[in-house]
């Protein structure tokens, strides 16, 4: 699941063209993808649909000086993460100062020692990388390979924020495996990880490239499914409701396993924060494990009988 940039992006934004020519070609045999703009606006756009992977910003630009440039990076959600190494012919404190307590990664002088420029190029980009990697790393379940609950939290906020801008549909699954205790009191621990396990690849199998399966905590997840309304959801969640129910763990032939699972979607009243996602999905898992354990139930707006069961 973990993936490193394998061709980082490194865009220059100067107005001297001798120095794009120069990076260019320093950096031909580097396996650094080189971007060039010559003004500030060109730059943050390229910045802005590109992403690259470091920033080379010059402080004197034709169009607006580098510093401000930097802010502008700095305040965009798509670039605020890109580090920026600044560029001046001025080698005075102050402009260097103002240019790292603007978030700026590295300052360095013009003109400047090509050799030493692409060490420094060389040594951001690691770093930057390294970074994302690690921030990747924390937001994955290390049992289960999937994203863990601060992920989720977070996803589930940005996931209603984006379809609800495109007024698009989307649904969340809540599960819990079905009398885990026994499992882990009858097989053991180790059992009890491998069928955890053994779930979340089941989750993997059966969900599209971009749903979002997450632990949520012990034996509970929670899947986000973009672009999908109950009826798409529902099936989706039956398929994976029989095929935990059929699985079978070769060191463990007699284990069972079973989940009840909780569905929600767009139909929920009130738009719904993502604690009343959580909460009117929550709450029919509830009645699936009421109703018996190994079944779905979806929410439907209040009615006399509101909850539909689909039992196992
Ligand atoms: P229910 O059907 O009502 O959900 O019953 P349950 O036994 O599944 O639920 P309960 O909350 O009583 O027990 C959950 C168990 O899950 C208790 C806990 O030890 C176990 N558990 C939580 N995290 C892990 C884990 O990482 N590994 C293993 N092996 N067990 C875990
Ligand atoms: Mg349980
Ligand atoms: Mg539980």
């Amino acid at each position: 699941m973990l993936t490193l940039e394998l061709q980082p992006v490194l865009l220059l934004v100067d107005d001297e063209p001798s120095i794009h020519r120069l990076l260019a070609f320093k950096l031909k045999n580097e396996g650094i993808e080189f971007l060039s703009a010559f003004d500030a606006t060109e730059g943050f756009e390229l910045a802005a649909s590109n992403r690259p992977a470091l920033i080379l910003l010059d402080v004197h630009l034709p169009d607006r000086d580098g510093h401000s440039t930097l802010i502008a990076l700095k305040n965009d959600p798509r670039t605020k993460d890109i580090p920026v190494i600044m560029l001046s012919g001025d080698s005075d404190s102050a402009t260097k100062v103002r240019a790292f307590e603007l978030g700026a990664m590295d300052f360095v002088t013009k003109p400047c020692d090509i050799h030493e420029l692409k060490a420094r190029i060389q040594s951001a980009i690691r770093i930057h990388s390294l970074m994302q990697m690690l921030e990747k790393r924390a937001q994955i379940d290390a049992l289960t390979g999937l994203w863990n609950r601060a992920h989720f939290n977070e996803r589930l906020a940005t996931e209603l924020n984006q379809a609800r801008r495109n007024n698009s549909e989307m649904s969340l699954i809540v599960c819990d495996l079905d009398h885990f205790k026994k499992v882990n009191d009858t097989f053991g621990h180790p059992a009890g990880d491998a069928v955890l396990q053994g779930f979340a690849k089941v989750l993997t199998n059966e969900l599209r490239s971009y749903d979002v399966p997450c632990r949520y905590g012990g034996e509970e997840f929670a899947i986000i499914l973009p672009d999908a309304g109950l009826p798409a959801s529902m099936a989706t969640c039956e398929r994976i409701r029989k095929a935990i129910e059929s699985k079978r763990w070769p060191n463990y032939p007699d284990i069972r396993a079973t989940a009840s699972f909780g569905i929600t979607d767009t139909g929920l009243e009130g738009a719904g924060t993502p604690e009343a996602w959580i909460a009117a999905a929550d709450k029919c898992l509830y009645d699936s494990k009421q109703g018996g354990r190994n079944r779905i139930t979806q929410y439907a707006p209040p009615t006399p009988q509101h909850r539909l069961s689909i039992a196992g």
